[in-house]
């Protein structure tokens, strides 16, 4: 297979096929986000992506996933999307889903049509990175979207039948924000209802804006018990019905429970690992 490194995909696409249909992020300007900044955006060559799949065919044989790399691929025309799915279900008959990671942007650029047609054929997961329901940080960290925005790109996703997977930055808003970064997140959770939240805990990646606010002593980062406080008051205000995790490696605590229902249970969990922090994943363990 060709790839263009770094590749990164979600933890729940271990085992998907992985095509690069754009190269890096065409936003690529989050200050805490250091995934892309070696590579300029651009989107690859239609042929060349289904060169790729048919490689992968001599390769895999067969294949039930395919997730749709770079950082954004919804930034790709529509047309061009359309194609890649048309050929990759052609290629692979026993194909499941197909999905991507979406910038906010990139679906509120693309109508309500042009996503229902998507879905349609056969683009059915999106991930997209939320980070934070609070305007004021989500224009810090220099989001492209507020906290309205983020919610209509969101829901226009699911109402046109897409399954819709979020992420949240835990630590986003260091020790000043933390409060708020909480409670506004949860806002914009229960008002998007993602069928899946996942939070990811922050780590400063050298080199990145974020970073070097944090070396200068202006943005201070979480202790690892203030971020299982930051998580409780996200969690204890997330009213709607969705799946959460934290099994992200970045994370102290994994979690996995539908909300709300296993709410109180999560939040039992929560207080245990703060008085019985050894349970906590070891520094050194954790990654992105
Ligand atoms: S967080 Fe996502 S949208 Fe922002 S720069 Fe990184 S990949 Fe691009």
């Amino acid at each position: 297979m060709r790839y263009e490194e770094p590749v990164f995909r979600p933890p729940s696409e271990a085992h998907s096929l992985i095509i690069q249909a754009t190269i890096g992020c065409s936003h690529n300007a989050c200050t805490f986000c250091g995934m892309y900044k070696g590579k300029r955006f651009r989107i690859r060559d239609i042929e060349e992506v289904k060169e790729d799949i048919l490689m992968s065919k001599d390769y895999y044989g067969s294949v039930r996933r395919i997730f749709l790399a770079d950082g954004n691929a919804l930034a790709m025309p529509t047309e061009d999307l359309l194609e890649i799915l048309n050929f990759a279900y052609t290629v692979y008959p026993e194909l499941e889903r197909v999905s991507a990671y979406a910038g906010p942007k990139d679906l509120l650029e693309k109508s309500d049509e042009e996503l229902r047609l998507l879905y349609e054929n056969g683009l059915k997961l999106l991930y997209l990175g939320v980070e934070t329901g609070d305007d004021e940080l989500l224009r810090e960290i220099r989001k492209g979207v507020n906290a309205d925005e983020m919610v209509e790109a969101g829901l226009k996703a699911v109402r046109n039948g897409i399954t819709l997977s979020v992420t949240v930055l835990i630590g986003l808003g260091g020790k000043e924000g933390s409060y708020r970064h909480a409670k506004e997140t949860a806002k914009v959770i229960n008002r998007m209802k993602p069928h899946y939240t996942a939070a990811l805990t922050l780590m400063l990646v050298p080199g990145t804006p974020l970073y070097k606010k944090a070396k200068m002593g202006l943005f201070h980062p979480l202790g690892k018990l203030e971020t299982l406080q930051e998580l409780r008051w996200l969690i204890e205000d997330i009213n709607c019905k969705t799946v959460f995790r934290s099994n992200h490696a970045s994370n102290y605590l994994p979690i996995r429970g539908d909300l709300p229902e296993d709410k109180e249970e999560i939040l039992k969990l929560i207080d245990y690992s703060m008085k019985n922090p050894r349970i906590l994943r070891p520094e050194f363990l954790r990654g992105l």
